[in-house]
């Protein structure tokens, strides 16, 4: 075995149906008296439950909570912290709100509690993120780690079919590439593939059946596992493509992973055979990158970026960026092939 580093990320995590439950104890467990409850305007109801929940340890609710965490949103957020006292975060939500908790605690160090309703796997990361002026900017830093999860599977159940599957698929990606890490590591690729097996499972059932409780657990549990692949270890081209296409194109998240994933992975299928057969087999294909596509597809995901309303002439600009700076790929990452990975995920073209 080669030697490695495995760097534990702390947080505790109280997972399963019903868990939400806990919530006050879990409060009271990180010594807060005055949380301050975040959510998107959609998510308000969701919001003013936890609000009843708390009862007197909740300080108010910011409910504007949106994609990307611009900064004046933020600055928003972080005065009405202040303004209220609050001792503590609790985020309710996607990715987007949890990443607004971030970026209040990047300044001021308030705890955050964490209550996960999409795949997105922010929640396990210690990563933040901050829009400006079109621009986002990201970095690590331990203080934006939420200090406890609570994963309760039945506030997935409201998550429409299209968007649970496209973030799901999002965190199958997460899993993806920390199998190829220049930083991975036997523990971290042991939950990766768990994470691939899980999602790419429980995704297959709630599309049949979407309110099947067992299924979403599993998703919930598949997206967890993402999140730790996100947080422990470096991402590739995959999610430095997605963050090029995302910023500068202004695609849908979720949707861009789904459609660029199976791509990014032909791309470095030669150069990373162990994590290909580790990624066939939580799929139960014979390739990683046939069977990422095909799933996506059977599960009525987009599969071109084209659908998502990406214009041809901007693919030549597109692989301009993605090739700006330096970073770890396991296969060395070139104009050219970049821009045939585009074209080929512009199309939809199931890769061989
Ligand atoms: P999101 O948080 O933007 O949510 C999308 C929409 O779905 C919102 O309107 C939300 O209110 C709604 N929604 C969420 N859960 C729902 C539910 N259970 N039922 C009904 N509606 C629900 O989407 P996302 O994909 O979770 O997050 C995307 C954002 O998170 C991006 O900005 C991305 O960059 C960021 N992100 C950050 C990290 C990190 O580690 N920092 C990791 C993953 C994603």
């Amino acid at each position: 075995m080669l030697p490695f580093v495995y760097d534990a990320l702390p947080s505790r995590v109280v997972f399963g149906a019903g868990t939400l439950d806990s919530l006050l104890d879990e409060v009271r467990k990180l010594g807060a008296q005055r949380a301050l409850v975040l959510c998107t305007p959609e998510q308000r109801a969701m919001g003013a439950d936890i609000v009843v929940r708390l009862g007197a340890h909740s300080a108010g609710v910011f409910d504007g909570a949106v994609m990307h965490v611009p900064t004046e949103v933020a600055a928003a957020a972080r005065d009405k912290a202040q303004r209220l006292s609050a001792d503590c975060c609790v985020a309710i939500g996607g990715g987007s709100t949890t990443g607004l908790a971030k970026a209040i605690a990047l300044t001021s160090e308030l705890p955050i509690l964490a209550i996960p309703t999409t795949y997105a796997g922010s929640e396990m990361t210690p990563i933040w993120g901050l829009t400006e002026g079109g621009l986002k900017k990201t970095g690590r830093d331990l203080r934006v780690l939420p200090k406890t999860v609570i994963y309760d599977p039945e506030l997935t159940l409201s998550l429409p079919v299209a968007m649970s599957v496209t973030s799901g698929i999002n965190a199958i990606a997460h899993c993806v590439e920390a199998l190829y890490a220049r930083d991975a590591n036997p523990i971290v690729s042991l939950i990766a593939e768990e994470g691939i097996r899980a999602l790419a499972g429980s995704l297959r059932e709630i599309v049949k059946q979407p309110d099947h409780l067992e299924a979403r657990s599993n998703a919930l549990y598949g997206a967890w596992l993402g999140g730790v692949s996100l947080g422990s270890v470096g991402m590739a081209l995959h999610h430095k493509l997605c963050h090029t296409l995302g910023g500068t194109f202004n695609l849908p998240h979720a949707e861009t992973h789904t459609v660029v994933l199976p791509h990014a992975v032909a791309y470095n299928a030669s150069a990373a055979p162990g994590a290909m057969e580790r990624i066939a087999r939580a799929l139960g294909a014979r390739s990683a990158a046939e069977g990422l596509y095909d799933l996506a597809k059977s599960l009525g995901a987009p599969v071109s970026l084209q659908a998502l309303g990406m214009k041809r002439d901007q693919l030549d600009r597109a692989a301009d960026l993605a090739v700006q700076n330096a970073y770890y790929n396991p296969r060395p990452v070139t104009r050219d092939g970049i821009r045939n990975l585009l074209e080929d995920a512009f199309d939809g073209r199931r890769p061989q």
